[in-house]
């Protein structure tokens, strides 16, 4: 392991009228932790000078190390781009478009030092568009909701520290479509939050247009649970469930009433009721064979081992 401490990740998407001060700031911030950092910029496909401007400042400054990829793979691809060259002790995102004030690093890396293996944040006033904070609301519910026990306050804040061993995890994980901070709960045994401050987008626009956002809650859901599949079983077997019960009304009614003469046509109500019940039941059925090809193909690792205290095999 080399003896770096921190390495900051932080993922850029055209962001060439924020670089500039970004890089100020991290510098700035970055001498006065007395410590040894690195500041990994990850460029995702930008299109405008961001580029150009990462490479500038890796080859200028040896704080900076520019990673650039071939197209736009997105935020948490590119983050994933930046955890997998950093060597630090410990890792530490934020956003490039300077919401996430770098001033607020040394708070998270004190967090870190204490030994906690994600350390999240709390965003202080946040300024974000009413829609951005419901959807955020809603992110924050549904994680909270699949990450059963252990749960964080804010999963939308990009500014956020993790362990060694939470990264080398993640890395581990070879799935597509990773939402980060959710992902660290996996692995994580102590959390910790702090309060950051947050401002508005120093300039530009977000990169996240509202379905864009629906999609990736979409995606959170269906790639992290299975649950929408199983409510697919409960629901045939409800509608199966309801459609012999009718059955059984009509029965009992056509015996009460022997003159009732529409017997015959609900019964035959209940039989496709019950039969489409049925159907349901069976996809839904189906679909937990397809939830779990789901869960093996992403390949992750069923556990991660920290430490071995007093090993006798030999490595
Ligand atoms: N980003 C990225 N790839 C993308 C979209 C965004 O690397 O496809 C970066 C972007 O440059 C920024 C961070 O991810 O540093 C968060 O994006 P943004 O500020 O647009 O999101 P918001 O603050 O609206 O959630
Ligand atoms: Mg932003």
């Amino acid at each position: 392991m080399s003896e770096i401490e921190l390495s900051l990740v932080i993922p850029v998407f055209n962001e060439e009228e924020n670089l500039p001060e970004l890089i100020r700031r991290t510098d700035t911030v970055c001498k006065q932790l007395n410590t040894s950092v690195e500041v990994i910029l990850v460029d995702d496909g930008s299109s405008d000078r961001s580029m150009e401007m990462i490479t500038d400042i890796a080859k200028k400054n040896p704080l900076f190390v520019g990673v650039i990829l071939t197209s736009n793979f997105g935020q948490h691809a590119a983050v994933t781009a930046g955890m997998q060259t950093a060597c630090g002790k410990y890792v530490i995102t934020l956003d490039a478009d300077l919401q996430n004030p770098p001033e607020e690093i040394p708070k998270l890396l004190e967090k870190l030092r204490e030994g906690y293996d994600v350390v999240g944040s709390i965003r202080e006033n946040r300024q974000d568009t009413f829609f951005r904070k419901i959807a955020s609301k809603s992110v924050n519910l549904m994680v909270r909701k699949l990450c059963n026990g252990k749960t964080m306050t804010d999963y939308g804040c990009m500014l956020r520290g993790y362990s060694r061993t939470v990264v080398d995890a993640m890395l581990l994980c070879k799935e597509n479509g990773k939402f980060i901070p959710m992902l660290a709960m996996t692995y994580a045994r102590r959390t910790a939050e702090v309060y950051v401050k947050h401002a508005e987008r120093a300039a530009g626009e977000s990169k996240y247009s509202v379905m864009k956002l629906i999609a990736l809650q979409y995606d959170l859901l269906t790639g992290t649970s299975t649950f929408p599949l199983r409510l697919l079983t409960f629901f045939g077997f409800a509608i199966a469930v309801f459609g012999i019960l009718f059955g059984l009304i009509v029965f009992i009614i056509s015996q009460i009433d022997k003159a009732w003469g529409a017997d015959g046509t609900f019964a035959l109500f209940a039989i496709v009721i019950i039969l489409m019940g049925g159907q349901f039941a069976a996809m839904g059925l189906l679909g937990e064979y397809i939830g779990k090809i789901h869960i093996n193909s992403r390949a992750r690792p069923q556990f991660f081992i920290e430490s071995i205290i007093n090993q006798h095999k030999d490595n």
